[in-house]
């Protein structure tokens, strides 16, 4: 098993730059998420990590072995890395047992090995009840725990997934998530998990990687991405977020509109920066015009709910601020507001954050 260390990472097609000097390190044994929207880089740093593409600057390292620079590029071959793919791509006309015994046949380890580590991996993921079916006789899911059957039996000191779950239902794939995570557990493999799914990478990885047009925007903790996003894009990009953009009056105070609003600041703004108040809608409460709340602690915003929808453990209530902002509160079922009602929603400062735009 290796670390990875990216250095400097930044890659040209052309005139395009696709990745703008990306520096990651995965230490040896944890499992690294590396998530953003589409045309980010994910799979560009992910092609630069198996060595299917050259770097146009910058380093990649496993422990203290230089895999890619510019100057030149060990081939996949040699790098003890294994890849899977979102199309999985077994073989139609072989069993899962000799699926996942052919990398160790083209090794030509002995007969005796590749029984014994093709049990074990047939274990591991939980295929062994499986093992004299043919892929047409699978699941999609059984499908892709051959292929990462396949991946793990040659014991690479690198395990790349590149969107390993988008083919799958929604059902299976949240049940995939964890079969992952457990995997992970069990070999201590170092990973690099590429998704575009924020549910995924939470559930899946020890650290996530954010990235937007090429740039690295936060690499942290699940928690440390959730609770503390490095800007707005992050703090939006990972789960459900209310983001008022608006102008910093310095000392934690953003200027919304007519509104100047407080929250910790961890924008690093100078005072007239482009900045946001972030909120969760988990966070944001809602009072009828009749009500006269406690709004100790809270910043305080009124405006008209636009829609409201029931989903069996809260409400998603939309609330038109005016001047074209609106606000998304989730609140106890048991409350309700018919469209066109007036509320007062209260904002506690703890759950605000002012953040500055991506990077
Ligand atoms: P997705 O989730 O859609 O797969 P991604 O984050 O994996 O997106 P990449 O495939 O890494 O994104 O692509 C990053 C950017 O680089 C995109 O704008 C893409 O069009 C561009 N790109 C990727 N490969 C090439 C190439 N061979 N030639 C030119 N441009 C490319």
């Amino acid at each position: 098993m290796s670390g990875i260390r990216i250095k400097n990472l930044r890659k040209s097609f052309g005139t395009y730059t696709a990745l703008h000097g990306i520096d990651l390190q995965v230490p040896n044994g944890t499992l690294l998420a590396l998530l953003g929207p589409s045309g980010c880089g994910k799979s560009t740093t992910l092609q630069l990590l198996a060595g299917f593409e050259a770097p146009t600057e910058g380093e990649i390292w496993a422990d203290d072995v230089l895999l890619s620079s510019a100057r030149g590029v060990l081939p996949p071959e040699k790098r003890g890395i294994s890849l899977v793919f979102q199309n999985y791509a077994v073989w139609p006309h072989k069993t899962v047992a000799e699926n996942v015994a052919f990398g160790l046949a083209i090794r030509r380890l002995p007969k005796a090995e590749i029984a014994e580590r093709l049990d074990r991996t047939l274990r591991t993921v939980r295929l062994e009840a499986l093992r004299d079916r043919y892929p047409s006789e699978l699941s999609g899911g059984q499908q892709q725990r051959v292929a990462l059957a396949r991946a793990l039996a040659v014991e690479p000191r690198i395990l790349l997934l590149d969107e390993p779950l988008s083919n799958l239902d929604a059902h299976l794939r949240e049940e995939m998530r964890f079969e992952i995570r457990q995997v992970h557990d069990l070999l201590g493999l170092t990973t690099v998990y590429v998704t575009h799914d924020q549910s995924e990478a939470l559930v899946t990885a020890d650290r996530i990687a954010v990235m937007k047009s090429g740039h690295l925007q936060q690499l942290g903790s699940p928690e440390d991405i959730f609770e503390r996003p490095s800007n707005a894009f992050v703090a939006t990009f990972i789960g459900a977020n209310n983001e008022l953009a608006g102008t910093s009056e310095g000392n934690g105070a953003i200027r919304v509109g007519g509104h100047v609003l407080t929250a910790p600041d961890r924008s690093g703004a100078a005072h007239g920066g482009t900045v946001s108040l972030c909120v969760r809608p988990s966070q944001v409460r809602l009072f009828g015009a009749d009500q006269a709340p406690d709004a100790e602690g809270c910043n305080v915003l009124s405006g008209t709910v636009q829609r409201s929808a029931y989903l069996g453990e809260y409400r998603d209530v939309l609330v038109d601020l005016g001047s074209g902002r609106t606000l998304r509160a989730f609140i106890p079922p048991a409350q309700s507001f018919a469209p066109g009602s007036v509320v007062t929603a209260l904002l506690p400062i703890g759950s605000c954050q002012i953040l500055g735009p991506a990077a």
